[in-house]
């Protein structure tokens, strides 16, 4: 049935005319009864379907933003990135939704998508706060040949991806300027819109990779600061907060998946940032400015330099040393703030 609707959605999005009963009975090969079952479903959830005797139906408008398993899948126009899609209103996690995928054989790109995280996860065991009807928390599985110490460049990967995403469904928007705060955080105005967690699990002869998962948390349409916990409050905002446009969460994640199966496949030609180093970079915050590297080795500040092929960001300190930063244990700050 989820199918079916997927399928309905799709041909009445990219119909302009009317479309009949018959031609959808026809081409999924379903019954009338059915056809008017998914009809009325989509109805509930908020789309305009106009529906003449006689002509068929048409989609008149549909809802701002709808996360669901059908919005999602009739949109996407990727090779394989979300080709399987499992949605869920509410769940812990999406990269432990993704993981178990991962041991149950689902397949490379496979996406976990959720409205409400109760447990999200961020960096070094933070939390991530995922707030219901807001957010955009979404997962995907990747299953790569390459070999383990290539698998922190794929964040930096994810990381350009929605930054370029986010441009484009703002596109048009004054004054918002989206930024990377190294490695992975997307930055808008200055302020954090999404964090992501890569994680990657090993065969047990701990030889190869058995999969990778990579997720991200966007803060799409929360309407003002204070719906964010306080301690995250200075430094938090969101898509519309900054702009006051609603955007389609389904709509962000479908121009996620496309830009990252682009920048992946870019990847994969040398295995490292070499061919996607310019464009991250151009969105990199705080080139050429003091940054504050919090080590748990030891904290120093020096002037970021941009990053090198391997993603490491590279701090020149102020005697001269340039120390090539490796993502893994390690935070970023402006000197004077978090960026
Ligand atoms: P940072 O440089 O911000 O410390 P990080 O990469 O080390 O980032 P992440 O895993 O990206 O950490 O995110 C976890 C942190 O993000 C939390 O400790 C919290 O401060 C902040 N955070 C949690 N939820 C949100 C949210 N919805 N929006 C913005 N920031 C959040």
């Amino acid at each position: 049935m989820k199918t079916d609707k997927t399928d309905i959605l799709a041909l009445l999005r990219n119909s302009k005319d009317y479309v009949s009963g018959q031609q959808l009975c026809d081409r999924f090969g379903v019954t009338r009864t059915a056809v008017w079952k998914v009809i009325n479903q989509l109805k509930g959830e908020g789309y305009q379907i106009e529906s003449i005797s006689g002509k068929g139906y048409r989609l008149l408008e549909e809802p701002e933003d709808i996360l669901s398993e059908s919005e999602i899948a009739s949109r996407l126009h990727t090779k394989w990135a979300g080709r399987k899609v499992y949605y869920y209103d509410v769940t812990g996690s999406t990269n432990n939704d993704a993981k178990r995928c991962g041991e149950e054989g689902d397949p490379h790109g496979t996406v976990v998508v959720a409205d409400i995280q109760n447990a999200g996860k961020g960096r070094r065991g933070r939390g991530w706060q995922t707030l219901s009807g807001t957010a955009l928390a979404f997962t995907i599985l990747l299953r790569p040949d390459f070999v383990p110490d290539r698998a922190s460049m794929i964040t930096l990967v994810m990381a350009l991806s929605v930054a370029e995403a986010v441009e484009e469904v703002l596109e048009g928007a004054e004054d918002a300027v989206t930024t990377i705060k190294w490695p992975n955080d997307i930055v808008l105005n200055k302020k954090k819109i999404c964090g992501m967690l890569t994680e990657m699990t090993m065969t047990p002869e701990m030889d190869e990779i058995q999969y990778i998962v990579v997720g991200a948390g966007i803060n799409v349409n929360n309407g003002s600061p204070e719906e964010f916990q306080e301690e995250i409050r200075e430094t938090a905002t969101s898509l519309k907060i900054e702009t006051g446009r609603q955007v389609s969460r389904a709509e962000l994640l479908e121009k996620v998946l496309l830009r990252f199966e682009e920048n992946y496949a870019v990847f994969l030609e040398t295995l490292d940032m070499s061919g996607l180093r310019e464009a991250y970079q151009n969105h990199l915050q705080g080139v050429g400015n003091e940054v504050r590297v919090l080590d748990p080795a030891g904290e120093y500040t020096g002037i970021s330099r941009g990053i090198n092929d391997r993603g490491e960001l590279i701090v020149e300190k102020e005697d001269g040393e340039r120390v090539q930063v490796y993502a893994g244990e390690v935070s970023v700050r402006g000197l004077y703030g978090y960026v």
